[in-house]
């Protein structure tokens, strides 16, 4: 079985072809992140043209590099949600016009389900087993029962942690900076906080009082902007310039962020060993999502794996940000599980499937 993938749902246009044992056969990415850093944020009518001018030459260089055919594949898979709509349409676009002219299968992807089966490429993980999402657009803690079977145990009340660290990093004014300026935030706020003191800033731990497994991230926002702000009276630097005390801002931020998701991912572990939906042989936790590539919240999450008698895995970097990779695996899971294929999109108004997300009551443990 041979799957390609297409992932357009952000900034990123990628695609990929992997085999039912999850060996990545070729692959390519372009992305946008140069582009949006400058403007300050996505602005989604570029990211659909940038999709539109990327699509083609990425699938064909693709298959190329793959050495197969259009005809040689068992199927199409594509995000289609969550994103932005107008990015997600390119590679919709483009993946049915694909499976109409080549006659073959097609199996639309949720964008966060592919990021929690990731892991699955490269470890043998199976069913079920506690995620932790966190990128750019989310923050949750589920446990993975099965492909699209998700029990949802808690989740950012507001902004995601991938969010605040490009906001932060936008507020510091990293992309003045030369050796940041092609990063994401959340890469570059990583980078600038290894020169940083993080005991040179205190913020507040969001929802310490909260008993359950939710997650918040605007207060922290708020509080770094004030501190910023302050700072920049003092220190008498305009606002755009950057601050002596830049990198103790990021190491205190990403140190707040990092202990806000151990401390929450600690009550679900403990939660999911109490009603044994995590065994001592099945006790595993799975890191993913852009995030997941920050090391210094892998390392603060390891302590609490430790500590619970966890094992802690996460995807390769490269696997952790969006990528081609994770949305042909998908497919491949899906096409062997008989899943959500859809062989006829002649005239199709994709309806976009929820992920299946069950609350499992943990408020009141
Ligand atoms: P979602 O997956 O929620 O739809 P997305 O697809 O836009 O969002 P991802 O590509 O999964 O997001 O992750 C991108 C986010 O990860 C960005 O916010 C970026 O700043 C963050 N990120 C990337 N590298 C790192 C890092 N090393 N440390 C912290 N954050 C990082
Ligand atoms: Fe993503």
């Amino acid at each position: 079985k041979l799957v390609l993938g297409i992932e357009t749902s952000c900034d990123d246009t990628a695609a990929a072809v992997v085999d039912e044992t999850g060996s990545i056969l070729g692959e390519a990415i372009h992305s946008q992140t140069e582009v949006h850093l400058k403007t300050g944020g996505i602005i989604p009518s570029v990211a659909q043209q940038l999709h539109r001018e990327n699509i083609e030459q990425i699938v064909k260089k693709t298959l190329c590099a793959s050495g197969v055919t259009p005809n040689e594949l068992s199927a199409v898979a594509t995000t289609v949600k969550p994103g932005l709509a107008l990015s997600l349409g390119v590679g919709l676009e483009y993946s049915l016009q694909l499976v109409n002219q080549y006659k073959k299968p097609f199996i639309p992807i949720h964008h966060m389900e592919a990021h929690a089966l990731t892991i699955r490429i490269t470890n043998k993980v199976d069913f079920p087993f506690l995620v932790l999402l966190v990128s750019g657009g989310h923050c949750l803690l589920a446990i993975v029962q099965g492909i699209s079977d998700f029990l949802l145990l808690g989740k950012s009340l507001d902004m995601a942690p991938g969010d605040l660290l490009d906001k932060v990093a936008r507020r510091l004014s990293l992309i003045k900076h030369p050796a940041y300026s092609t990063m994401s935030g959340g890469k570059a706020i990583e980078h600038l906080a290894k020169q940083g003191n993080r005991l040179h800033f205190d913020f507040q731990h969001p929802l310490h009082y909260c008993r359950n497994c939710n997650f918040s991230f605007s207060g922290l926002q708020t509080a770094v902007d004030k501190i910023i702000t302050q700072k920049e009276k003092e220190e008498g630097v305009e606002k755009g310039h950057i601050l002596s005390c830049a990198a103790d801002i990021a190491a205190a931020v990403q140190h707040t962020v990092a202990s806000h998701i151990a401390k929450r991912t600690h009550r679900a572990i403990l939660f999911c060993q109490q009603r044994g939906f995590l065994t001592p042989s099945n006790a595993i936790l799975v890191v993913s999502g852009g995030v997941a590539s920050n090391l210094y919240i892998r390392r603060t999450l390891e302590i609490v794996t430790r500590a619970t008698n966890c094992v802690l895995l996460c995807p390769p970097v490269k696997l952790c940000t969006d990528n081609g990779i994770m949305i042909a695996w998908n497919g491949v899971e899906r096409l062997r599980a008989g899943l959500g294929i859809l062989y006829n999109t002649e005239g199709l108004r994709y309806e976009p499937k929820e992920l299946t997300v069950k609350p499992a009551g943990i408020a009141s443990y």
